[in-house]
């Protein structure tokens, strides 16, 4: 790709401050399919002073200027399509149905979601002597991880550019290249100069960077817990806005009257969706004592359908984890599972059968999974279910809130007065009740340590804001 050896810095590409650089490794084989540049905190500071300079005009475009720039990027959005899916599939496994399907509909839906926002919002209103302005918060670092890549990316810069905001982002170092292509979209719809930068760069220095700058004025995550308390940490010294969109272990909980053959099928194909890797996945399997072994039989043969192959396969339904460390990770999970006396129902430890490469692991399914065993507690990251069995709905409450997390929840079931009930009763950020589709007026994020803020729809719209009192204006 030709602008992996360089930045997109004040709407040009650049060479980067430093020569250090990094290979890419595709999860499917193993093998190093591209080299990346590095950056440092001269490179952010660079980024920074761009996006400072641009803020100045940028923050005071009109709401129709905006709308119309986020239509321009639709349009260069959709030429680019195939490529953003074959990026992905390449870069973290993601099976391709998925990245030519669920992941570009993602950002498209998004995209039109925003124009609709903006288009609606009251930027000012008055409410007794005072008038309220929401106005762009400023210069936003944003930093994002691997798993769902572009479309992370995408859920930050809509809302930036639609409030006025101007950013410069830092993907995952193991996801570069579909930044890229974002930087190049962005660059063909026409956004200024300085308004949308990119610096390419792992946590410790290049993140580090964003989250201590102080001419920063704002920072929204997505990544794991442990990342999200060390920016917090780093951010404080400049009292940062911080929005962290972090891990989760959430419940899937199954309703005695639910369709057991579809509830569960949905159950696991919720957890085993990108690979296992996805932060809402409904990861332990709540069900009545009574469909305990029910619902196992149906997971395991579920789980046993998967086909594990390369990514860009369409027949493909399960691709690899990310990286050799996560494979290890959800190896070692595994065979946590085996040893505190979870009954394993499908999977365990290993490679697909038939498979030598890669870091595929087998789609795996535990029953009779005691809270103090490490798989319910731990976010596993992994093609692995937990499933568990509840006493009545006020003990399936109990077992869904037993967690350090609170990013989603799942519930299936047909009496919709005992779903909503159950659903007021969860401490999480999502509840989704039936496996419904993506709506994008719905906000996103977390309760507890699954982090702060909100993405996504108004709510998501507003963290870019900040608020203006002006007083005895009439
Ligand atoms: P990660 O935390 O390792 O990395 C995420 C990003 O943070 C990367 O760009 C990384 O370079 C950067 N980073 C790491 N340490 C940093 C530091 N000290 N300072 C600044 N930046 C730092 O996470 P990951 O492995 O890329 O992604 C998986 C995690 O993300 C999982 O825990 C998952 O649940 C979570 N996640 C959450 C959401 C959500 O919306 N809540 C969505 C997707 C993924």
């Amino acid at each position: 790709m030709e602008n992996a050896s360089k930045f997109y810095i004040d709407g040009k590409w650049v060479e980067p401050a430093s020569t250090s650089t990094s290979e890419l490794i595709d999860p499917a084989t193993e093998k190093v399919y591209a080299t990346v540049a590095m950056g440092s905190a001269e490179d952010i500071d660079r980024a920074v002073k761009a996006a400072r300079r641009a803020f100045e005009t940028f923050s005071r475009t009109t709401v129709e200027e905006r709308i119309e720039l986020l239509q321009r990027i639709e349009v260069a959005f959709r030429k680019r399509e195939r490529e953003i899916s074959e990026t992905v599939t390449q870069e973290v496994g993601m099976p391709i149905s998925v990245s030519s399907g669920f992941l570009l509909d993602w950002c498209k839906i998004h995209t039109a979601e925003t124009i609709e926002i903006l288009r609606n919002y009251a930027f000012a209103e008055k409410l007794g002597t005072t008038t309220i302005y929401k106005e762009p918060i400023g210069v936003v670092g944003m930093i994002t991880p691997w798993n769902f890549p572009i479309g992370q990316i995408f859920t930050k810069i809509l809302p930036a550019l639609a409030t006025g905001c101007t950013m410069v982002l830092k993907p995952s170092q193991l996801t570069p290249l579909d930044g890229i292509i974002a930087a190049e979209i962005l660059h063909e719809a026409g956004v200024p100069a300085g308004v949308f930068n990119l610096v390419n760069g792992d946590g410790r220095d290049v993140g580090e960077a964003i989250s201590k700058h102080a001419d920063i004025d704002m920072v929204s995550f997505t990544g794991s817990t442990r990342a999200g308390i060390q920016i917090a940490k780093s951010a404080a010294d400049t009292i940062k806005r911080v929005v962290n969109e972090l891990g989760g272990k959430s419940a899937n909980i199954l309703l005695d009257d639910a369709d057991f053959e579809t509830a569960v099928e949905n159950a696991v194909g919720n957890c085993f969706f990108l690979n296992g890797q996805a932060c809402d996945a409904g990861t332990r399997l709540l069900v009545p004592r009574a469909r305990l072994e029910e619902a196992t039989n149906i997971a395991a043969k579920v789980a046993n359908g998967y086909v594990s192959g390369p990514p860009s396969d369409p027949a493909t339904t399960l691709g690899p984890v990310m990286n050799a460390s996560q494979f290890f990770n959800v190896q070692e999970y595994i065979q946590s599972g085996i040893d505190q006396g979870a009954r394993l129902a499908a999977g365990g430890v290993g490679r697909p059968d038939g498979i030598e490469a890669g870091y595929f692991v087998k789609p795996t399914i535990f029953s009779d999974v005691a809270p103090d065993m490490r798989i319910y507690r731990e976010e596993i990251f992994g093609p692995v279910l937990s499933i568990s069995a509840y006493e009545d709905l006020n003990d399936a409450a109990r077992m869904a809130n037993d967690t350090i997390y609170g990013l989603a929840a799942h519930i299936t079931g047909k009496d919709m007065d005992k779903v909503r009930k159950l659903a007021r009763e969860l401490r999480a950020g999502s509840v989704y009740v039936n496996s419904p589709d993506l709506d994008p007026k719905a906000p996103f994020g977390g309760y507890r340590q699954s982090g702060n803020g909100r993405e996504c729809g108004e709510q998501g719209f507003t963290e870019y804001l900040e608020i203006k009192a002006v007083v005895g204006h009439g």
